[in-house]
């Protein structure tokens, strides 16, 4: 398996949608898994409009894509609407993690006897489906597969035979589950979560902590849903719930642009034209000791307005200290190419070395029009090699 953060296919085939987890848990609802009611509010005076409705105990909740809320102190308990008004002006605008609290989500609050654990996900290595259920729930799961694997039931689900009642059972066995009325919740939700996960195209569905109540019954009381970017075609209404504040801005812009995006850990920005070319560059670029900041595809277009919006994306990268054009013309004019970047130059002002490696049609032509314009921060190189030299030797000559 091609190792993780660096491998730009990798990154391609894991595009994913993070929901919040009110989304979450209104799927959760829709398959017919047990959730809290709740209300969402984005300023202190919804959430104790939404605390009056829901009447009681409420929890507040802050609504973040990343999780350890509770810790962070992001998940508060409130007495009744004054005191959830007072928690939502503590949480909203809370700042966890890098990810700043724009939503928050009253619950009403739950009674806990227990907390376990279940998720499906999607494991790449074996190709199928996996579940997890354990007892030990509520807490960082890594740490139960570490310290006590044997409490942490796995088992993996054959997509074309499909979701079988016995593979729910030997989870709730395997992981010690005794009670038979909670057995019975339990197996009617583990066989809901795979028909959310199937139904929705997702590639994890996770519920942590999974309660039980004093009362007996077992419910969802957090949600951790990612769905697969390329499915979101046939789910409109999953991919409204995208939220276009949150998530990487350079994303969001490639995004409204149209371009093909990935963002990577180093400093070479990369424009490519076709995936195999551009998974090869990223490897070039790493055998001569760079490391790329992130890379667009051109795809077989690449005409001057594609390149002027690839640029502003990559640019925008403030980790990105070169660039590096790799363009093999096919159905992409390398003419088309060079006009494409002379005239991005004219729109924007770019002080990063670009280099340039232009071949297939119309190579020279493109090249020749770079050389009589020649800007000042541009380089042309005749092999992909030479060019990934270049772009890393000037890349490290600005830092
Ligand atoms: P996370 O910290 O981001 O995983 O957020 P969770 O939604 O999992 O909540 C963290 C913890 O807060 C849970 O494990 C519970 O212990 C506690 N908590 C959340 N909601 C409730 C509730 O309704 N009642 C009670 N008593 N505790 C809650
Ligand atoms: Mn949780």
């Amino acid at each position: 398996m091609a190792p993780e953060g660096y491998s730009g296919v990798a990154r391609l085939a894991r595009a994913r949608m993070d929901l919040y987890e009110y989304q979450g848990k209104q799927l959760f609802a829709r398959f017919g898994i047990p959730v809290s009611e709740g209300r969402l509010a984005t300023t202190p005076e919804e959430a104790r409009a939404g605390a009056e409705e829901l009447g009681g105990q409420v929890v507040v909740k802050a609504q973040v894509l990343t999780g350890g809320r509770g810790k962070a102190g992001g998940i508060q308990l409130a007495e009744g609407p004054d005191d959830a008004e007072a928690r939502a002006r503590d949480i909203l605008g809370m700042d966890i993690r890098g990810h700043v609290v724009r939503r928050v989500w009253i619950e009403k609050a739950s009674e806990i006897e227990r907390e376990y654990y279940l998720s499906v996900t999607f494991d790449r290595g074996e190709k199928k489906p996996l579940f997890m259920f354990t007892t030990k729930g509520g807490v960082d799961i890594e740490e139960v597969a570490e310290t006590d694997p044997d409490a942490l039931a796995r088992l993996h689900i054959d997509p074309l035979v499909g979701f079988q009642s016995f593979q729910a059972r030997w989870l709730v066995f395997t992981a010690g589950l005794e009670d038979p009325d909670e057995q019975k919740q339990v197996l009617a939700i583990v066989g809901k979560l795979y028909e959310a996960f199937v139904g929705t195209d997702a590639m994890l569905c996770e519920i942590n902590p999974l309660i039980v109540t004093p009362a007996g019954e077992v419910k969802a009381l957090d949600s951790k849903f990612t769905v697969d970017d390329n499915a979101l075609y046939r789910h409109t209404d999953i991919a409204e719930m995208r939220d276009p504040e949150a998530g990487d801005p350079q994303e969001r812009l490639a995004r409204e642009k149209g371009v093909t995006y990935v963002k990577l850990d180093g400093e070479i920005g990369i424009l490519g034209n076709g995936a195999g070319l551009v998974m090869s560059t990223l490897d070039v670029i790493d055998q001569v000791g760079g490391r790329p900041a992130n890379f667009c595809d051109l795809g077989g277009g690449g005409d001057a307005e594609g390149v002027v919006d690839a640029l502003e994306v990559i640019t925008a990268d403030s980790q990105v200290e070169a660039i590096l054009f790799n363009i093999f013309g096919g159905i992409t004019r390398g003419d088309e190419v060079a006009r494409g970047i002379l005239e991005a130059l004219d729109r924007m002002t770019i002080d990063l070395p670009i280099v340039v490696r232009l071949d297939g049609t119309n190579a020279a032509e493109g090249r020749a029009m770079l050389a009589d314009a020649a800007p000042p921060n541009l380089y042309v190189e005749e092999t992909m090699l030479s060019a990934a030299e270049r772009v890393v030797e000037l890349s490290k000559g600005r830092r």
